[in-house]
């Protein structure tokens, strides 16, 4: 079983299957319980494997983990309640007062909000242009333990420098955290950039349908954690490459609990076995729609890495294996957005990204509003940009939605 999607659907098969059914159950017991007092306390001592509490370990979790490992060629994964507690449990399990952070200035909203809580509360972030390796590297400083970067950054879609940033932190023994939410792991495997760890919201383009939140965090393998002064001792013990991620779920998800539900694991899981199918058909879909607005006089900039004067479409074409499915793009002067926006008939106007149902959202009056203006202009997010997600629908009535709303 070689083939992406094949891997995917079969993937419950190569454990135990339960009754004979094809997709893994839904676990809903939170506690596990043993007829030997000895097994149990072998167990919670790590001895033996087995299950203790649902907060950090279920059979339906384990199970949607085993696969999102196999989709990023990765050696473990550990799931979370959302994208954002994945994001923000690794910062609470890794790092500690004092250390500094590099992170794109090119980030989604909330992974931009968090980390401002976290500087406020002893970690040291800078924010710097991503697209450019050598602003990552002026950034460094003797405290610094982690990168961070998005793949293709929400909603401007720039494309950070992935491979020179991965090269950067393998010489200078930093952890580096790839968030692949906005391309997945079906358009790109942050292991081929030597990532350490890498994010993906669940929520989006793996789930697919819009109907459950989830994180998850995969150790890559490629980082040396015995160079990394935050292990606490209880952890260095065992393989080294599983030192980060042991003390992720164990520091992280059982101490902090932002926990992934059975039911939305289930969810997810199946949503999953379609991500390759519906990827393609939104893609398709990006391209065109961003084709047909670039041409159009009533638009501004329209950003879209499979556009050929997108400043990282080379890039793009290097590393992903089509350009994702969300654009954003600014109406002409002339265009009032809010009437622009209640025109659209087939596109909801909604947040969310990676729905089989296009969703189109102005930006700067809604999920980037609490930023405030003056880190939008940084950001490069102009009061009439529009973020639009790309659905699985027929392209036709997409881009005739987009034509309509200009009469
Ligand atoms: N990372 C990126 C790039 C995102 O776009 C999002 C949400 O839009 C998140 C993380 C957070 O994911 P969630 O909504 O599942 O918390």
């Amino acid at each position: 079983m070689k083939g992406f999607t094949t891997q995917i659907v079969h993937n419950d098969r190569l454990g135990t299957i339960e009754h004979g059914s094809v997709h893994k159950p839904i676990h809903t017991s939170v506690a596990y319980g043993y007829e030997d007092t000895r097994e149990l306390a072998a167990v919670f001592q790590g001895k033996q494997s087995g299950h203790t509490y649902s907060r950090q370990i279920n059979p339906t979790v384990d199970a949607l983990e085993a696969k999102v490992s196999k989709m990023e060629n990765g050696l473990k994964t550990v799931c979370f309640g959302s994208g954002m507690a994945a994001i923000g449990t690794v910062f609470f399990a890794l790092l500690r007062a004092g250390d500094h952070v590099v992170s794109s200035a090119f980030l989604f909203g909330n992974t931009n909000s968090l980390f401002n809580s976290f500087d406020s509360q002893g970690l040291d972030i800078s924010f710097v242009d991503a697209t450019k390796v050598e602003a990552v590297a002026n950034a460094i400083t003797p405290k610094t333990k982690m990168v961070f970067v998005e793949t293709i950054a929400n909603p401007r879609t720039q494309v950070a420098a992935l491979s020179e940033i991965g090269q950067l932190c393998a010489d200078q023994g930093l952890v580096y955290i790839v968030d692949n939410t906005m391309t997945s792991p079906y358009l790109f495997q942050p292991t081929q950039v030597k990532a350490s760890l890498v994010v993906n919201s669940l929520t989006k383009y793996i789930g697919g349908h819009g109907n459950a939140l989830g994180g998850a965090i995969t150790e890559m393998g490629h980082f040396d954690w015995q160079r990394f002064e935050n292990i606490y001792p209880d952890y260095q013990n065992g393989d080294a490459q599983m030192w980060g991620i042991t003390q992720i779920k164990k520091k992280g998800l059982r101490d902090f609990g932002a926990s992934l539900g059975p039911e939305s694991a289930h969810h997810i899981s199946v949503g999953s076995e379609t991500l390759a199918l519906r990827l393609e058909r939104q893609c398709a879909n990006a391209q065109k729609l961003a084709e047909y607005l670039y041409q159009h006089a009533q638009i501004g900039q329209v950003f879209y890495p499979g556009l050929v004067d997108h400043p990282e479409h080379a890039r793009s074409c290097d590393l992903f294996r089509h350009h994702g499915g969300v654009l954003s793009f600014e109406l002409g002067d002339d265009v009032d957005l809010w009437d622009y926006m209640d025109k659209l008939k087939v596109v909801i106007r909604s947040t969310n990204l990676g729905d089989n149902r296009t969703l189109a959202i102005p930006v700067a009056h809604t999920i980037y509003y609490e930023m405030g203006a003056q880190r939008r202009k940084i950001m490069g997010i102009n009061d009439s940009l529009i973020r639009v997600s790309l659905g699985i629908e027929d392209v036709d009535d997409l881009i005739e939605d987009f034509r309509q709303a200009f009469n």
